[in-house]
């Protein structure tokens, strides 16, 4: 019963930390650029494709070349979201590399600062990092939903930061 309570965890809404998107929006004209990934921001938020030619047939548009919040972290080696995968059977790493992909794909059409920064094989774990957490969680409860983990806990930083962790465990 105590892994029940566990999965409850995964229905609490967490603030979303955008500080570094709130900083751009103040005062930002024309169009900002990541020099990096290449999305833009414009209309007060990032979009994934610039509509290039609609934008820029206004005269005068200002266009910046910055480093978009979501780069800055993976520059920093910061992630708000870690899923670490314990003792991953061989024969689903192939398909939970691609559920991985999937939710990330989708993320980022949602909004292009939500993304998957690094899934690295260590040992026989699987280490998941991204840049927001709300993404790591629902990452977590697809991976439950397919594979039926044994175990999945999710931990909450002590000093109340945003970060989120969560161990998913096959066997024993
Ligand atoms: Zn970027």
């Amino acid at each position: 019963m105590a892994t029940k309570r566990r999965f409850d965890a995964f229905n609490v809404k967490l603030p979303k930390s955008k500080k570094a998107q709130q900083e751009f929006s103040k005062g930002a004209k024309g169009i900002l650029i990541c020099r990096r990934c290449g999305i833009s921001y414009y209309k007060k938020s990032w979009h994934r494709y610039l509509d290039l030619y609609k934008h820029l047939e206004k005269k005068d548009t200002p266009v910046r070349f910055v480093t978009c919040p979501a780069c800055e972290m993976i520059e920093h080696k910061q992630y708000e979201g870690e899923i670490r995968i314990h003792r991953v059977p061989e024969k689903y790493i192939e398909d939970l590399g691609g559920l991985i992909r999937n939710a990330d794909r989708q993320a980022q059409e949602k909004d292009p600062l939500d993304r998957v920064i690094e899934i690295k094989l260590h040992g026989s774990s699987l280490i998941v990092t991204t840049t927001e957490n709300q993404l790591a969680q629902k990452i977590a409860k697809k991976l439950k939903h397919a594979f039926k983990p044994d175990d999945v806990k999710i931990s909450y930083p002590h000093d109340g930061g945003d970060a989120v962790t969560i161990d998913i465990s096959f066997g024993e």
